[in-house]
């Protein structure tokens, strides 16, 4: 056999490109691709991934330095999710190494720095299950190991901790006593399941009958919350499970409550395990690890689980398909939804696209043909919930509610019925403005107000952190008449308490659930039913399950519809539906009342009156006419710095070269983001578009190698984002 003459690395580096080097020192079996790697990079020693490798004069001949050492001794990274992460570096022009880095658990990036979590399981092989109790007579240790291993497989750890050290597991393995279990766990079949399901409805059927599990296909499940879409993830899970297969199931962040991941531990009889950022690193590590070793057959993650490295993937689920978090948006700017699908593809494997407000990328392509979608209609319990669009001009408010919204929240309550009350803004007051100098309460490093939040006596930037104490008095006239404006969900929770006294108000933000379980014990406390008033942010529109909500409050519409992004009113129809969607799930229809100062806002108007449905098909229209996505391909340039001017001529010169090179191309600004300065940086946006993908790819590879090596690219940071959500 002969062995490479070089190898081709992807070291977490800002370049767009692979390094070649030298193989190490001791080279006597061909290094994988897919295996972690010490290599010298500058004056750095860093942790990289062996790609290929190549045979004759390597590439930059004698200069070439050598890999340092292999980490590991079978590949880390399965071939296919590797070619999986390279394919999005590709398409998401990220640099490839940075990538690779950014998907691997904190402890597997750091190499050997950090040994690997121990996850590994002996189990007595079959020389060892033909030893019978009076085996080692004089070894009571040994003795002791044989028979806790005939209890089942366990982790040095566990027989660490029953005192059964390592010399002793190392003698039993060298006889070929006991081995390091590598098969995958049995497939499951009669004891498969742990419940039984409900029988499907006739449209559960019918979604159950069109599903083919042995090639790709997207599908798009579009049905209002509760109308059955997580029984069919059950069951074609189920199916998958039954072929010996694993199954990814993906969630938004705030989605993966102890209530998704029980309703699956309760169904299926085999490993069911969390990826999210909650959790600490060595379980991170030992999750993916597991998920690897295809001990861990069912696997619930929010958007970086996307790439976890399930060896026996049989389908794909991406639960609220719409939901903006499946968006990265800093560094590696991937969308898990759409690489999800492309790993299905690429896998021959389904995939399932659920939501009640599907995402206009979603319904585009299912209008093309290229994702089937299976409508549910059929609500569990109660019927769609009633719109009413309250007009605020002129109307009488006391803190931000009509006289038309306290009498709805009154009457539900005296029901004995639960209230939603809804706005997207956290903290006290918007801003802090003195009434005498009309100084006001900024950030000194952002562009924006500080948010005051009473409860902490702080005044808090919502971009960059920064916080003080809340001020007494005014610092250039030291006036004390200082006035609050604006509202967030601090005082509207104030107000609600105010306004009924004798109903319990539960606030929902990131403020109110920082502790660990805080928001499991509201969530609880909600659950029990009896009238009570929620006051919360989108925290409170996904997902969670409110037996007893009658009636939803939307504060206010008209942030979201004047919002200058493209998307404001795709995500405000979301939005809207998906909080209409917490009312009335019980055995009681629900209302909604959105208050806009733009009540005969013809967007507002279709949406109550016709559904998101029809909603969608409405703004589809309007951007296939502007030719924005999903119509066309969008790309975004983002530069920031200290220097506006260095931010902005660096922008300017990427759309010099860019026209040149690519007429098809359509190019705006450079102009100021939005938040034009932030975290003390000025930041600009060049935004790029076109009506075929191919050539704005083919451009932005070009124009991102030049921008690598330009001068002045130095001072300033920039990135690209490919399908940009947000045009911040
Ligand atoms: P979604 O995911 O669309 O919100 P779920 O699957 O959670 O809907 O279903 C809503 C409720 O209806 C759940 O309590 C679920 O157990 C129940 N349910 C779903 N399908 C059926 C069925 N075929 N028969 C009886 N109950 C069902
Ligand atoms: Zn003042
Ligand atoms: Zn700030």
């Amino acid at each position: 056999m002969s062995l490479p003459d070089y190898y081709e690395v992807a070291v977490p580096s800002p370049l767009r490109r692979l390094f070649h080097y030298r193989p190490p020192a001791e080279h006597r079996y061909p290094l994988l691709p897919g295996t972690r790697v010490r290599v010298p990079f500058g004056s750095r020693k860093l942790m990289g991934i062996v790609i290929s490798a190549g045979c004759g004069e390597p590439p930059g001949g004698r200069t070439l330095r050598a890999i340092e050492a292999s980490l590991d001794s079978q590949p880390l990274l399965p071939e296919d999710l590797l070619g999986l992460v390279l394919w999005a570096a590709d398409y998401y022009q990220h640099p490839p190494g940075e990538a690779l880095a950014a998907i691997l658990p904190t402890l597997l990036r750091r190499g050997t720095a950090a040994p690997l979590p121990e996850i590994w399981h002996w189990q007595l092989s079959s020389r060892g299950l033909g030893l019978g109790p009076e085996a080692f007579p004089r070894a009571p240790r040994r003795r002791q190991l044989v028979a806790l291993l005939r209890d089942g497989p366990k982790t040095s750890a566990a027989l660490r901790d029953a005192g059964i050290s390592a010399e002793v597991i190392r003698t039993l393995a060298a006889q070929t006593l006991i081995e390091r279990r590598t098969q995958r766990t049995p497939c499951y079949t009669a004891s498969l399941l742990t419940e039984t399901p409900p029988r499907p409805h006739a449209d559960q059927q019918a979604a159950l009958d069109a599903l083919e599990f042995d090639r790709f296909h997207a599908y798009l499940l579009h049905g209002d919350t509760g109308t059955g879409k997580t029984e069919i993830y059950l069951r074609a899970i189920e199916q998958v499970l039954r072929r010996g297969r694993q199954a990814l199931v993906l969630v938004p962040e705030i989605g993966l409550t102890p209530q998704t991941l029980a309703r699956f531990r309760a169904r299926f009889g085999c490993p069911v395990a969390a990826l999210h950022s909650g959790l600490g690193e060595a379980e991170r590590a030992r999750t993916w690890l597991g998920v690897r070793e295809g001990d861990i057959r069912i696997l619930i993650g929010t958007r970086s689980a996307a790439f976890a490295p399930l060896r026996d993937l049989g389908i794909i689920i991406v639960d609220e398909e719409h939901d903006l978090s499946y968006k990265q948006q800093d560094g590696f700017r991937y969308s898990a939804r759409d690489l999800a699908v492309m790993r299905a593809q690429r896998a021959a494997i389904p995939i399932l696209l659920g939501s009640a407000t599907p995402s206009l990328e979603s319904l585009y392509n299912a209008s093309r043909g290229r994702y089937r979608t299976l409508r549910l209609t059929q609500r569990a319990g109660a019927a769609a919930p009633r719109w009413e669009l309250v007009d605020l001009r002129r109307a009488g408010l006391r803190d931000g509610l009509s006289a038309a919204a306290l009498d709805a929240i009154t009457t539900t309550l005296a029901a004995g019925r639960q209230v939603l009350v809804f706005l997207n803004r956290r903290g006290y007051a918007t801003a802090l403005l003195c009434h005498d100098c009309a100084w006001i309460g900024s950030c000194p490093h952002c562009e924006t107000r500080l948010t005051v939040h009473l409860g902490t006596a702080r005044m808090i930037c919502h971009h960059c952190g920064y916080r003080r104490a809340l001020a007494t008095h005014c610092p250039d006239c030291r006036s004390d008449h200082l006035q609050l404006l604006g509202q967030g969900t601090e005082k509207a929770e104030s107000t609600l308490r105010e306004l009924f006294p004798n109903t319990p108000v539960v606030r929902v933000d990131r403020d109110s659930t920082r502790g660990r379980h805080s928001l499991e014990r509201k969530l609880t406390q909600i659950q029990a039913g009896g009238p009570c008033i929620l006051v919360g942010t989108q925290m409170l529109a996904k997902g969670h399950h409110f037996p007893d909500l009658e009636l939803a409050v939307i504060l206010s519409a008209d942030d979201a519809l004047m919002s200058p992004d493209f998307r404001g009113s795709e995500r405000l129809g979301q939005l809207l539906t998906q909080v209409a969607g917490r009312a009335g799930r019980g055995t009681h229809p629900g209302r909604v009342l959105v208050q806009s100062h733009y009540g005969d806002h013809p967007l507002l108007q279709t949406l109550a009156d016709n559904g998101y449905a029809v909603f969608a098909a409405q703004l589809l229209l309007q951007r296939a006419a502007t030719g924005m996505p999903p119509s066309g391909a969008l790309a975004l340039i983002r530069a920031e710095a200290p220097s506006a001017t260095h931010a902005e001529t660096l922008l300017a010169t990427a759309r010099r070269i860019g026209e040149a090179l690519a007429p098809a191309v359509r190019f705006m600004g450079p102009l100021p983001a939005p938040l034009e300065k932030r975290g003390g940086r000025y930041r600009f946006l060049l935004s790029l578009s076109c009506s075929q993908r191919g050539p704005l790819h083919q451009l932005l590879s070009t124009l991102a190698v030049r921008l690598e090596t330009l001068p002045e690219a130095r001072p300033v940071r920039w990135s690209i984002d490919i399908d940009p959500q947000e045009m911040l």
